[in-house]
């Protein structure tokens, strides 16, 4: 399998996931339609499906225009977003199963940023998460729809696969997130080093994508809210919960 990132608007990704054995191809996140094509063609691929993450413009505002050149193409968001995205031909929940040549992709609901947010898992033969505007590369989304709670379950949920799953993240964020991560743990060495690679990448205009579900545990705020170092940053009594602290943090980001 393959996944190939696709630089969509201005800071975007759509993504081609790829069966190499049956040349199936999923496009996750179609911003918009011309990038996607041109990846397509230069990889010679046809998509067979388009998965949504999340309603937002910005994630679906290539459909209408791929489902046009690809007839027959399948369109999949969450049952929550099924009268928010036009376009659609299926519907998944959490738990639900998306087959993609040999490829199984095992849908979550990873509700925070939008209500209907929806991350896609493919565990074999590698291990990759798509994770929208849920989760960012040491960072998550904001809350325009959730609650902290929300989000804390639902980036618990992703940090919760096994620790070499690759996460594929919505947008080209990372940079912004770990100088804010800095601010929050100026002692995380880890922070540090990941700051110095993803400046170094993004400094010769390559993407910062993806992390590890390692590296994300180690380095991402919203992930690590229960570390004594972040619940420091969010200065609250010593009974504020997990939640308590991300709303904190998010709080800080938004004004950061
Ligand atoms: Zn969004």
């Amino acid at each position: 399998m393959r996944v190939i990132p696709v630089a969509c608007l201005k800071d975007n990704y759509a993504y081609l996931l790829v069966c190499e054995r049956t040349r199936a191809c999923a496009v996750i996140d179609p911003s918009e339609a011309a990038p996607v094509v041109a990846a397509l063609l230069a990889e010679n691929l046809r998509p067979i499906m388009l998965w949504c993450t999340h309603h937002h413009w910005d994630h679906v505002g290539g459909i209408l225009e791929l489902s046009v050149k690809y007839p027959g193409l399948e369109v999949v968001a969450s049952t929550y977003d099924r009268t928010r995205i036009h376009g659609l031909t299926k519907t998944v929940d959490g738990g639900s199963v998306l087959s993609l040549g040999d490829l199984r992709a095992h849908v979550y609901e990873v509700p925070g940023h939008t209500l209907g947010a929806i991350a896609y898992a493919v565990m074999a033969p590698k291990r990759v998460v798509f994770t929208g505007d849920t989760m960012f590369l040491a960072g998550c989304g904001r809350l325009f729809e959730g609650t902290p709670a929300q989000m804390d379950q639902s980036l618990r949920t992703i940090v919760s696969l096994p620790a070499d799953t690759q996460i594929y993240p919505g947008h080209e964020y990372t940079e912004a997130n770990l100088r804010f991560a800095k601010t929050v743990e100026p002692k995380n060495l880890r922070i540090e080093a990941a700051f110095l690679r993803v400046h170094a990448l993004r400094e010769r205009g390559e993407p910062s994508v993806p992390h590890t579900v390692e590296e994300e545990r180690a380095v991402n705020p919203f992930a690590r809210v229960d570390e004594a170092s972040v619940r420091a940053y969010a200065k609250l009594p010593s009974n504020a919960s997990s939640a308590d602290v991300l709303g904190v943090i998010r709080a800080a980001k938004d004004a950061f």
